[in-house]
């Protein structure tokens, strides 16, 4: 274990996750959602171990990163460290990374072709883990943006079943920036709902509010947590 003693109650790391865990409370409740219905997972890109540990001390167990790389650079130590913590993959993800991918990470947020879905079912069967797997979403249908436009994915979702065997347990989106959420994330989970997926990623430091209010099983909570980066 690394840090013993407990932080000072000013530290800005645990006074944004209290915070954050605040507006997550307040906001099932008025949602009248179960807290234990949303997972926060803290977005921990670009931060080290110096900043990752507070927060894992005060108690957050679920974190989220962006690239392979990055992560397999940080995590593994921290991970041996403190056993009881997940990780999940949040960004884009390329089929040459899979195998580091499907070892180092309990849950994937980003299938979103067919080319990942091929190398993650081959790594899935081959090391005999089983990430939880979120497909992605384009709702905005941003060329620059990763995700399968909404018209395609029932159909990318029935190939991933059918055609790779993979369990799909949700869905993914990233709202376009200058966009209001809401509509995003109400498509979102209509195509989740048609497709029998319960799972919905959504939300992150400027939106996980409404994106609870519009049943977001998982928030990606990055800057609200760490700072700005
Ligand atoms: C960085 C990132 C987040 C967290 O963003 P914040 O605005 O810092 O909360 C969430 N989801 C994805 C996919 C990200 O890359």
């Amino acid at each position: 274990m690394v840090a013993q003693n407990p932080l000072p109650i000013t530290s800005p790391l645990q006074g944004g996750l209290s915070k954050v865990e605040q507006d997550i409370a307040r906001t099932c409740k008025e949602a009248r959602r179960d807290r234990a219905s949303v997972m926060l997972i803290a977005v921990s890109k670009t931060f080290g171990a110096d900043a990752i540990v507070p927060v894992i001390e005060a108690g957050q167990r679920v974190f989220g990163e962006n690239r392979v790389q990055e992560a397999r650079a940080k995590w593994p130590r921290l991970m041996s460290a403190y056993p009881g913590v997940a990780l999940h993959l949040i960004g884009p993800l390329q089929s040459n990374k899979a195998k580091e991918a499907v070892a180092l990470f309990d849950a994937v947020h980003s299938v979103d072709r067919p080319s990942i879905c091929e190398a993650l079912a081959k790594e899935i069967d081959s090391q005999k883990r089983r990430p939880q797997l979120f497909v992605q979403l384009n709702t905005g249908e941003e060329p620059q943006k990763a995700g399968v436009a909404p018209a395609e994915a029932d159909a990318f979702i029935a190939s991933c079943r059918e055609k790779y065997g993979l369990p799909i347990s949700g869905l993914m989106c990233i709202p376009p920036v200058n966009d209001a959420p809401a509509p995003h994330f109400a498509l979102t989970a209509k195509i989740a709902a048609r497709n029998g997926l319960t799972n919905l990623s959504m939300g992150m430091s400027a939106d996980f509010a409404i994106a609870i209010q519009f049943g977001a099983t998982h928030i990606r909570v990055g800057s609200a947590i760490f700072g700005a980066r």
